[in-house]
């Protein structure tokens, strides 16, 4: 039974028996696993604060044969994200970039690019807040690396690129078109049951901008929100159809910003 030795960031934990975690984290080199940590919810765990939501740590761990599930041996705190937890919305953002990471990767599924970009997003929502263009960064290069992404510069039926109007696709598929080749059937608003979303220019520039540069660059145009909400949508509709269900955070998070338009309305 080897001790195995990694860096990790934290995707999840849950209350096991007495005392002990389940925790869900996503190694660096190994992909995502599950292991026990014994007695970390007991007084004095000398597993402290490490398995909070989105900790980067060192963890050392052993796999069992046969057995799905690791037995955590000791973790020590590289980065801790517990104090964003302050602020509700900011929870919320690293809530759902855990709930997709988790969702998306197979276990054991070697994943470093995944890893560089959960630790990416999570330190820009630390300087920038909860900001919707993270999360359109995020999820657009989780749909890339997923291999699941449609072109955001031309029409995926007749290759026009897109320099004006809408481009329109259905909810949780990846292919964009153009005004003329869109379905017919859903042009009435009625018969069909397909709905089409439309995205605007300004959200498939700020998805452009995203997927060819770095997320400072990003952010640095100061995208209007809802571009990045749109893109977003976009983006996690076809996570949602790849996991086959829906995320939980992402209903919390819009359940929360329509809470705030009312306050404002
Ligand atoms: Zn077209």
């Amino acid at each position: 039974m080897p001790l195995k030795e990694s860096e990790a960031i934290v995707l999840r934990s849950f209350p096991l028996g007495e005392g002990d975690r389940l925790v869900s984290f996503l190694d660096r080199q190994f992909g995502k696993l599950r292991g026990v940590a014994r007695g970390a919810r007991m007084p004095k765990s000398r597993f402290g604060s490490t398995l909070e939501l989105l900790s980067y740590i060192r963890i050392w761990y052993f796999e069992r044969e046969g057995r799905e599930l690791v037995r955590i041996n000791q973790c020590e705190l590289i980065e801790s994200f517990l104090d964003l937890q302050n602020d509700y919305q900011a929870g919320i953002y690293l809530a759902l970039l855990s709930e997709i990471t988790e969702g998306v990767l197979g276990e054991r599924e070697v994943a470093d690019p995944q890893f560089r970009l959960l630790l990416l997003a999570a330190r820009a929502i630390r300087t920038n807040g909860p900001s919707p263009a993270i999360l359109a960064y995020f999820a657009l290069w989780t749909v890339r690396l997923g291999g699941w992404l449609g072109s955001l510069e031309r029409c995926a039926q007749c290759g026009k690129p897109f320099e004006q109007g809408f481009a329109y696709v259905s909810p949780g598929s990846s292919e964009l078109f153009c005004e003329k080749c869109r379905e017919p059937e859903s042009r009435s608003s009625f018969g069909s049951g397909r709905r089409l979303e439309q995205i605007s220019q300004v959200a498939l520039s700020i998805g452009r901008t995203a997927l060819s540069g770095t997320l400072e660059r990003s952010l640095k145009n100061n995208p209007s929100l809802s571009g990045s909400d749109e893109i977003s949508s976009y983006a996690l509709n076809i996570l949602e159809q790849h996991m086959e269900r829906k995320l939980t955070v992402r209903q919390m998070l819009e359940a929360s910003k329509s809470g705030e338009s009312n306050l404002k309305n």
